[in-house]
């Protein structure tokens, strides 16, 4: 069954408690747009305060530990991240893989890690720009998720999220172009259906990231396997926010 357009906006580095009463109207609008599923992940200190302020709206993190708990001082484990009220995780964002030296073993130990602890998971890969220069760009995302995805997930569908997000396009401005985003995501569902069969692989979702704003989100989300959007600076603000997931629902219907 086709699912709802996903759009999750990831907060990063970003919000005390005063953005809760952007979380707040970001759930309110959410409710009058039921065709779209909406979810913010903010940095760890607020998953327990949306969650409470959230009737409509999931909340979730950027990143989990793979350990359930130990001695790994200032890290958070998914059983944490799920006690606090927080029901999915963004993993192996291009930020964690850099500035943390995150390889695809953790990150699908992170995957693991996460599903056992109920968690759904929005797995991100991507390319750079000297790859993409390259011509390599295809077999680089292929590569990466291949490694990345944990082997058995349980209802995959439902619980498996994957996020192109070429880096070059992460807070830039730019996006990348509509037919090399069509063509990298076709290329995302062949593995998906490879891995996961033809039952489960078409379901699974793949969501856009880079850049994306209300004024480009229809011309993105009206593509083949696009099924959503992992937003980074335009989630920060419920008006530009849901202007997207508004986008995301007009492009569904169109
Ligand atoms: C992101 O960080 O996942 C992202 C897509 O950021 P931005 O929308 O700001 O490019």
């Amino acid at each position: 069954m086709p699912q709802r357009p996903y759009i999750v906006g990831n907060w990063k580095m970003h919000g005390t408690r005063a953005m809760l009463s952007e979380a707040r109207t970001i759930d309110r609008a959410a409710q009058r747009h039921m065709k779209v599923e909406v979810a913010i992940a903010p940095p760890y200190t607020l998953i327990h305060p949306v969650h409470r302020e959230a009737e409509q709206i999931a909340v979730g993190a950027q990143d989990c530990h793979d350990q359930e708990s130990g001695a790994y001082t200032g890290d958070i484990s998914a059983a944490m991240i799920a006690d606090a009220g927080g029901k999915f995780v963004i993993l192996g964002h291009s930020e964690r893989r850099d500035a943390h030296s995150e390889k695809d073993a953790k990150i699908c130990a992170k995957a693991d890690a996460a599903l056992d602890a109920g968690l759904r998971i929005i797995l991100c890969c991507g390319e750079s720009e000297a790859v993409r220069d390259a011509g390599r760009a295809i077999s680089h995302v292929k590569k990466q998720l291949n490694a990345s995805l944990p082997d058995n997930i349980e209802n995959a569908a439902e619980r498996l999220t994957v996020a192109y997000e070429p880096i070059w396009a992460i807070g830039t401005g730019k996006t990348a172009g509509l037919d090399d985003i069509a063509e990298m995501h076709a290329e995302i569902r062949k593995l998906l259906v490879d891995r996961f069969g033809d039952e489960t692989g078409p379901d699974i979702r793949i969501l856009y990231g880079g850049s994306v704003k209300p004024e480009n989100a229809g011309e993105i989300l009206g593509l083949p396997e696009v099924g959503g959007a992992l937003v980074g600076g335009a989630s920060l603000t419920a008006d530009s926010f849901m202007g997207i997931a508004m986008a995301a629902g007009d492009a569904v219907e169109a």
